[in-house]
């Protein structure tokens, strides 16, 4: 006997279907007859997961705090996320790890895993499968996590491919990096950001590492790809890479518009780089889309741009933008749950992602409409959004493993009804 059974209308590649499913101890099963649910309108479709997420916990929490992070998650359909160890201090070490496990548990709205962070003393390793994944930082960005030489790099690789979980990398060439600031004329320019940030820095990383991670058997992952060359690189070693929302659906014509709210690092690419990422994304040669949630309030960002940091929110409009646009018909809904579901599932190793018995039942009911995004308030502490004229399919209701987070568009869930996920052997 199942503890629920849910009935209404999913989305599959030959369009709306009916569904209905049994839910019991947190999994799907087989419906066993009775409906308890019955959704009349609008569509049930698989939660998120957002694969890389900055919550800021600890040591910023005044943009951002696991809390409010994961608030901000469930508001956008993401049961799900995975955030990055460049806090301060570093997550970097298997205590660190432990603790902020443990903030999971007592404060977090939806599941939460974690990249563990690569360090100079490499002691996040000693983890070995009990990490969510590991992140490697090859250039500076927000944080003090940085390995800026390519031999640890490399090592970095042999020891991901000593353990089965996935190593992210932030490729940004740091002597790349420097070589283009020096010829920087003008280097407090807006424009000045793209130029000393090329995305060269970020293909040299890749065209490095992705063959010793094939040789080695590393399941290297490309973070943020914003160059079409990258996802050639790491498709050819038949290795997984990531999209955001904004590296797709932006372009530096809206930097020129957005000013410092929309400097991120790498940097949003240009008109003529923008629609090939886009493409490559919709034929599947980018696997993954991830937000990079990564929040800064507004008076950091409304600073002269050379000063202002770095990174957009975005937990909680990927998936309603990804969704939108599939309602649109500029790309296949069976792409956008692969890349905002199965996949990530897949890079994360847990059994997430399709609405199927033995899944763990994650699930969202999304009405038929999008709506502008507009002036919808958001959930991120950082309280802006850089999505203002898109349009968004927001959910009304979300499931985290048999328990409603979401219902009829508020918040339901108790902090600390999330719960951390590591890897396979997480104790
Ligand atoms: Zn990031």
């Amino acid at each position: 006997m199942s503890d629920l059974v849910v009935q209404g209308t999913t989305l599959t590649a030959e369009g709306p279907e009916p569904i209905e499913i049994g839910i019991q101890d947190g999994r799907f099963v087989e419906p066993d007859g009775s409906v308890d649910r019955r959704f009349e309108d609008g569509y049930l479709l698989p939660a998120a997961i957002d694969a890389h997420v900055h919550f800021r916990e600890p040591g910023d929490t005044h943009k951002e705090d696991i809390q409010t992070g994961t608030a901000s998650a469930a508001y956008g359909g993401v049961g799900f996320a995975c955030q990055m160890p460049n806090t301060d201090p570093a997550i970097a070490d298997a205590e660190a790890y432990r603790r902020v496990a443990n903030r999971v548990e007592a404060s977090a709205h939806v599941d939460v895993g974690t990249w563990a962070g690569v360090g100079p003393e490499m002691e996040c390793f000693e983890l070995g499968d009990r990490a969510t994944g590991y992140k490697l930082y090859s250039g500076p960005t927000t944080g003090d996590l940085l390995l800026d030489d390519p031999e640890d790099w490399i090592e970095a690789v042999e020891r991901a491919a000593e353990t089965d979980r996935p190593l992210a990398v932030h490729a940004e060439d740091p002597r790349i990096l420097t070589e283009a600031r020096r010829g920087e004329e003008d280097p407090q320019a807006p424009a000045a950001h793209a130029r000393m940030r090329p995305p060269e820095a970020e293909v040299r990383v890749l065209e490095r590492l992705a063959p010793r991670a094939a040789s080695t058997g590393a399941r290297l992952h490309a973070a943020h790809v914003s160059d079409p060359r990258t996802v050639e690189v790491m498709n050819e070693h038949g290795l997984t890479c990531e999209v955001t929302p904004h590296h797709v659906f932006l372009d530096s014509k809206d930097v020129e518009r957005m000013g410092t709210r929309a400097k991120v690092n790498p940097p949003i690419r240009s008109p003529h780089t923008r629609p090939k990422l886009w493409d490559a994304f919709r034929r599947g040669d980018i696997p993954v889309f991830a937000s990079d949630h990564a929040p800064h309030t507004l008076d950091e960002k409304d600073q002269p741009f050379h000063e202002a940091p770095s990174g957009l929110p975005g937990v909680e409009t990927i998936y309603p933008l990804a969704l939108a646009r599939a309602l649109a018909g500029n790309i296949h809904i069976e792409r956008v749950l692969d890349a905002c579901c199965r996949a990530p599932a897949e890079l994360l190793d847990v059994p997430l992602g399709r609405i199927e018995p033995g899944h763990w039942a994650n699930l969202v009911h999304v009405p038929e409409e999008p709506t502008r995004i507009g002036k919808r308030t958001m959930h991120t502490r950082c309280g802006w959004t850089p999505y203002e004229d898109h349009q968004g399919l927001f959910p009304e209701d979300l499931m985290v493993r048999g328990d409603w987070v979401l219902e009829d568009g508020d918040l339901v869930a108790k902090p600390g009804q999330g719960q951390f996920v590591g890897g396979p052997a997480w104790d």
